[in-house]
């Protein structure tokens, strides 16, 4: 979980040609209270300002340590991922996302070492499509389309609450069970404890019957298939189906050695 927190330095908060100085306190304030510090102004429009200063109230901090850009491209010159915030899909070919998925993707590609920046743009016009451009990918907030456009430090706050979910490995919490959630049928319910340990124990079984290790030790490729299966959150029905699968393979090798079926 440190490893997911310590994302939050890679991560900048790019708001650009800002025209109402509140809303560049309140972002900072956004920020803040979601564990991330950097932000980054282009061109902001009255900067800085008491407005800001004012709507920052315990985050003056964020603003104080804000750098000031001429245009997006400079303030995004180090990053390998850009998310473009727009309340409208334009029709530019960018992948689009969700808040949740934006959030995901901003904190593992932090949490690898690469700089990221959400990207947000002007109350009156937004985005343009040349800082579109700039953007690997856009992210849209799933607001009513009758009204879609939020304000923009609400933006920033709904984005930043994403970027804490997935900082904190909680952003695919299963629904929780109780009233008001959909009832469960049984063949979704996670694999038990038992059960996944009981299918790793096979899956040790299998590997050493079809010779996978060749002599390495075995600990380090079980510790990597642990994780992508444990990723995987596999159900019940999930382990009886690879349980089939490695015990037709088990059966194979003994077949293959020789031995009986
Ligand atoms: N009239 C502008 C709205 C700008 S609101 C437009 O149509 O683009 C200011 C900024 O807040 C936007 O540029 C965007 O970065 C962010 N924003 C507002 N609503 C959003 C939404 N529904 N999804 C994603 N970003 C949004």
């Amino acid at each position: 979980m440190s490893e997911l927190l310590h994302a939050a330095g890679r991560i900048r908060i790019v708001l650009v040609g800002t025209q109402h100085p509140g809303n560049i306190g309140s972002a900072a304030r956004a920020i803040k209270t979601m564990g991330l510090q950097r932000l980054v102004l282009v061109a902001p429009e009255r900067f800085p300002h008491a407005d800001a200063v004012a709507m920052a109230a315990g985050a003056g901090d964020v603003l104080d340590a804000a750098p000031q850009a001429q245009t997006l491209a400079e303030a995004v010159a180090d990053c390998r991922l850009v998310l473009g915030c727009t309340a409208r899909s334009r029709r530019i070919a960018l992948e689009e996302l969700l808040p949740r998925e934006a959030g995901a993707r901003a904190v593992a590609t932090a949490a690898q070492g690469t700089q990221v920046a959400l990207v947000f743009g002007r109350e009156r016009t937004g985005l343009d499509n040349d800082e579109l451009q700039l953007c690997h990918a856009a992210v849209t907030i799933p607001a009513d389309p009758a009204y879609s456009s939020l304000n923009l430090a609400a933006a920033v706050q709904v984005l930043c609450y994403e970027l804490r979910l997935a900082m904190l490995g909680l952003q695919d919490l299963a629904p929780a069970t109780g009233a008001g959630a959909a009832p469960a049928q049984a063949g979704d319910l996670p694999a038990s404890h038992a059960e996944l340990e009981g299918f790793f124990a096979q899956l040790g079984d299998t590997l050493d019957a079809i010779d996978f290790h060749k002599g390495r030790a075995p600990e380090s490729a079980m510790r990597k298939l642990r994780r992508i299966f444990m990723r995987s959150r596999l159900d019940d029905r999930d382990v009886r189906l690879l349980r089939g699968v490695l015990a037709d393979a088990q059966r194979m090798a003994r077949l293959a050695s020789g031995g009986h079926d």
